[in-house]
C-alpha cells in the first residue's frame, strides 16, 4: 500500500510543478503580449522640492493593467521581463509612453522632469543611449526633461555602466541612483562614476525620527551625499515629521505619498494645475 501511496504523491507533487510552470510561462506569455501591443501605462509621481514644496519633477513608474483595472505590480512582472529578455523592449516603451505625454505634461511646466528606470541590463550596453538620442529630437523633448534612475545592481559590470552613464551624462540627461543605500556594490563607484543624485532608500526613510536601528543609519547616509556634493532626493516620505527632519538635514527634494501617489498622466496633470497656484518662494 506504501508504494502506490508514493506514486500518487510523487505525481501530484509533478502536476502542481507542471501547473506552476505553466502559469509562469503564460504570464510570461501574456507580459510580451501585452509590451508588444504597448498595452502597459506608466504612473507619475511627483518629486517635490522640501523647501518650497512645488513639485519638481516626478518618477515614471510602469504599471500592467489587467481586466476589471486591476494591475499588476512591477515588483511582481519587471523581475519577469528582466528574467525573459522582454527588459529592454519594456524600457523602450515606458520611454515612448512617456513621451507621448511629455508635450502637456510641459505645458503647465516647462522646467519639469520625468526620470525613467533602467533595468541592470539597459546600463550594461549604449544600446539605450542610441535610442533616447534618436527619439528625443523626433518628439521635441529636450534630453534635461528626462532623467534616468539607475539602481545599483546594474553596476555588476562597473566599466560598462561608467561608460553608459557618462554618455547619459554628456548627452544632457540628469542620472539619479535610485535605492541608494541597499546595494552590494560598495560605495567606491562613486569615486570613478559621475553622477547627479542619490534617491535615499525609503528603508532609511521609514525609521527617521524612530528607535529602529536604520534611524541612526539615515544620518550617515545624508552625510555621503553632502560630501560628495550631491543633491539627494528622499524616497518614500509620508509624514510631515520625516519632511521636516530631511529638510533640516540638508536633503533637497522628497518624493513619498505626503506629497503624491503615483497616477495616471490626466490625474497628475490636475495636480501640476493644482500646484502651479502654489505661492514662488
Ligand atoms: P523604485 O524605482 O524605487 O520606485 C519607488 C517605489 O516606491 C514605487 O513603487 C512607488 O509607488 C513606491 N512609493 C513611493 N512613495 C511611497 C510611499 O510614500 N510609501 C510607500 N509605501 N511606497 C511608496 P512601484 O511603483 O510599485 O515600483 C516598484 C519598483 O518597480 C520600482 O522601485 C522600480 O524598481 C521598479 N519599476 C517601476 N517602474 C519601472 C520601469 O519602468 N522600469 C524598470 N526597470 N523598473 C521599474
Ligand atoms: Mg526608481
Ligand atoms: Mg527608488
Ligand atoms: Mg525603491
Amino acid at each position: 500500500i506504501w508504494l502506490p501511496f508514493g506514486v500518487v504523491l510523487g505525481l501530484a507533487a509533478a502536476a502542481a510543478l507542471w501547473v506552476f510552470i505553466r502559469n509562469r510561462s503564460s504570464m510570461v506569455g501574456q507580459l510580451r503580449d501585452a509590451i508588444r501591443r504597448k498595452r502597459l501605462l506608466v504612473h507619475y509621481q511627483p518629486i517635490v522640492d522640501l523647501t518650497t514644496r512645488r513639485c519638481i519633477g516626478a518618477e515614471a513608474l510602469v504599471r500592467w493593467p489587467q481586466a476589471k483595472g486591476a494591475m499588476i505590480r512591477p515588483d511582481i512582472f519587471v523581475p519577469l521581463a528582466e528574467d525573459n529578455g522582454l527588459i529592454q523592449s519594456m524600457t523602450d516603451l515606458v520611454l515612448d509612453l512617456v513621451c507621448a505625454e511629455m508635450a502637456t505634461l510641459l505645458q503647465l511646466r516647462s522646467d519639469l522632469y520625468v526620470s525613467i528606470n533602467l533595468a541592470a541590463i539597459d546600463l550594461s550596453t549604449e544600446r539605450f543611449v542610441a535610442v533616447l538620442k534618436r527619439k528625443l529630437p523626433q518628439v521635441g523633448v529636450e534630453p534635461a526633461r528626462i532623467a534616468i534612475e539607475a539602481t545599483e545592481r546594474g553596476f555588476m559590470d562597473a566599466d560598462s555602466a561608467r561608460d553608459v552613464i557618462g554618455k547619459l551624462r554628456a548627452s544632457g540627461h540628469r542620472v539619479l541612483i535610485d535605492d541608494f543605500g541597499t546595494g552590494y556594490s560598495g560605495l567606491s563607484y562613486l569615486q570613478t562614476f559621475e553622477v547627479d543624485v542619490l534617491k535615499i532608500d525609503k528603508s532609511f526613510i521609514d525609521t527617521v525620527g524612530t528607535e529602529a536601528a536604520t534611524a541612526s543609519v539615515a544620518p550617515h547616509i545624508v552625510e555621503i551625499g553632502h560630501s560628495l556634493n550631491l543633491k539627494m532626493i528622499a524616497e518614500g516620505v509620508e509624514t510631515e515629521a520625516q519632511a521636516q527632519w530631511l529638510q533640516a538635514h540638508g536633503v533637497q527634494s522628497g518624493q513619498g505619498w505626503l506629497f503624491g501617489k503615483p497616477v495616471p498622466a490626466a490625474d497628475f496633470l490636475a495636480f501640476l494645475a493644482k500646484d502651479r497656484q502654489a505661492p514662488e518662494p
